[in-house]
């Protein structure tokens, strides 16, 4: 396995199910416990495992999410928990089956990788860098050639030393050689898709203000077809708060905290700049540009290595807008222990494999460029007409929101849902739709009032996650929101 991203972790732990040993080479250090890494400048950024990567994680790690959040990480119920201004309003804070797990990127590295640590099977090579691959017999690749790091060297490595091995996966990230390593043994470079964004991302841990007391644990403000800026503001370990900043009109993310301030002051709701008006920044704004999508075709190559592969970022890398990268390369991880278990053997699957991710990349792909290139034609005309009345009911109506947040984590709504959803675009509009926040404790409503209890049917559930008990009650979709979980102080 080349790389310890979420990806290399997780297919690492797909190997298993197969090999006898696994090696993971890693080019950094890898701390015990969620220190930084300079491998992964992103994890700087706000970082949630949506709905489909924690169930995935579950399935490859059993028990894995209690972990999580017995380390720190916050899980917030996905709107209930929220306050979320979709492209046309605020969204009921209704229930639904949808939830994120909330936590700095390194914790969440740190928890998978003390799982692989305690795995005999699985064996860490830090600090080694892979510089190229090693061809075998018949078009296979049979290992890879890396280099220790030694800071005694002039260059600071030691010579390069072959690591053989039956089954090669790069997981190497974005920044991913495969294409010119292929090059050197005589493969052609793969076709690749590239959507530039013109996106930058600015992100500061702040700790609340002392004695901060509010009914949602997050804050989300959608960019819009007119205002293509998003911001979020969701908890991590340690009482904390990660506020992220994107800027999507080309211009460059703030640099430091007062023009972070003064740009949340500027967005289409103040709520973001007034929470952190008062909060304590714990540290730099970190900035982030380059997010551009782009997919490596390797599944239309004609001519490929045998017991190789390519995984994560370093095939697939999106436009991180919608949060999309961990549930990819944990899905990348699922097919390759379900293919590799039904075939029994690493021989002779690397083209299946391969066309394989590439059909679970598709639909998240498309979603993501669609977001960044408006395509013309009258499909996809009717397609956003369809997708601006969707954001216009979901503003009052709970199945619509369901419908939208559903689409946001690129989830397939079960079909009563969408069915639900499209007789509420199709229905005149009975409640007008909430200018200010669904909060008691936040805006002008809230002075000497007690956030109430949520009494709204689970909407939407699908696919077998956990169902949650629901008090009962009548009110169905307005805003009532439980007590915050997370009620900590700085
Ligand atoms: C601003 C921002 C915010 C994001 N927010 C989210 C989010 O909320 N939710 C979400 O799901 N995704 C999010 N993402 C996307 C997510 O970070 C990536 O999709 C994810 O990290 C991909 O994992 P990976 O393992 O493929 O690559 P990486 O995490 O980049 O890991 C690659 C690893 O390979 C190692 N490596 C590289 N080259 C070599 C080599 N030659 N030899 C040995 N080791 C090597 C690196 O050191 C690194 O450890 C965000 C991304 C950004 C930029």
């Amino acid at each position: 396995m080349i790389g310890s991203g979420l990806a290399g972790l997780t297919a690492a732990r797909a190997l298993t199910g197969l090999m006898d040993r696994v090696t993971v080479i890693e080019r950094d250090w890898l701390p015990r416990g969620p220190g930084r890494r300079r491998g992964v400048p992103q994890a700087r950024h706000t970082h949630s495992l949506m709905t489909a990567a924690q169930q995935g994680l579950e399935q490859l790690f059993p028990g894995i999410c209690q972990d999580l959040v017995r380390a720190g990480a916050v899980p917030v119920r996905v709107p209930e928990d929220m306050l979320l201004l979709g492209p046309s309003g605020w969204l009921p804070r209704c229930a639904t089956d949808l939830s994120m797990l909330s936590a700095g990127r390194d914790l969440i590295d740190a928890v998978v990788r003390d799982r692989l640590r305690a795995d005999p099977r699985i064996t860490f090579l830090q600090d080694h860098e892979v510089v190229a691959l090693e061809p075998g017999p018949e078009d296979t690749v049979i290992g890879v050639w890396a280099c220790r790091r030694n800071r005694g060297q002039p260059d600071g490595w030691n010579p390069e030393h072959l690591i053989p091995a039956d089954f090669v996966v790069d997981a190497s990230g974005r920044g991913s050689r495969a294409p010119e390593w292929l090059a050197e043994l005589g493969y052609a470079p793969p076709a690749e898709s590239v959507a530039e964004s013109g996106t930058s991302y600015a992100t500061t841990l702040y700790a609340p203000p002392v004695g901060h007391v509010a009914d949602f644990k997050s804050l989300f403000l959608m960019a819009t077809a007119h205002d293509p800026r998003q911001a979020v503001l969701n908890p991590v370990e340690g009482g904390r708060w990660s506020v992220t900043l994107a800027v999507g009109d080309g211009t460059l993310a703030p640099t430091d905290h007062a023009e972070l301030l003064r740009a949340a002051g500027t967005l289409r709701h103040p709520l973001l700049h007034d929470l952190i008006e008062t909060a304590t920044p714990l540290g730099p704004v970190y900035t982030r540009g380059r997010t551009d999508s782009r997919l490596r075709h390797y599944d239309r190559l004609r001519r490929w290595p045998d017991q190789f592969l390519v995984v994560g970022d370093a095939l697939a890398a999106l436009d991180p807008a919608h949060g999309h990268g961990m549930t990819l390369a944990v899905e990348s991880a699922l097919v390759l222990d379900h293919l590799l278990t039904a075939h029994g053997t690493a021989v002779g699957i690397s083209h299946r494999l391969r066309r394989a991710l590439a059909r679970q990349v598709a639909p998240v792909w498309q979603s993501s460029i669609r977001a960044q290139r408006p395509v013309r034609g009258l499909r996809a005309r009717f397609g956003r007409r369809y997708a601006s009345r969707i954001a216009a009911a979901a503003t009052t109506d709970p199945h619509a929101a369901a419908l939208l947040l559903h689409q946001e984590q690129t989830l397939a709504p079960p079909a009563a849902l969408r069915s639900r959803a499209l007789r509420a675009t199709l229905s005149p509009r009975r409640d007008p739709a909430a200018t200010a926040p669904p909060t008691l404790t936040h805006g002008p409503e809230s002075r000497g009032r007690r956030p109430a209890v949520p009494s709204a049917p689970v909407i939407g559930v699908s696919t077998g996650s956990a169902a949650r008990p629901r008090p009962t009650g009548s009110s169905a979709h307005w805003p009532l929101a439980a007590p915050a979980g997370e009620r900590r102080g700085p």
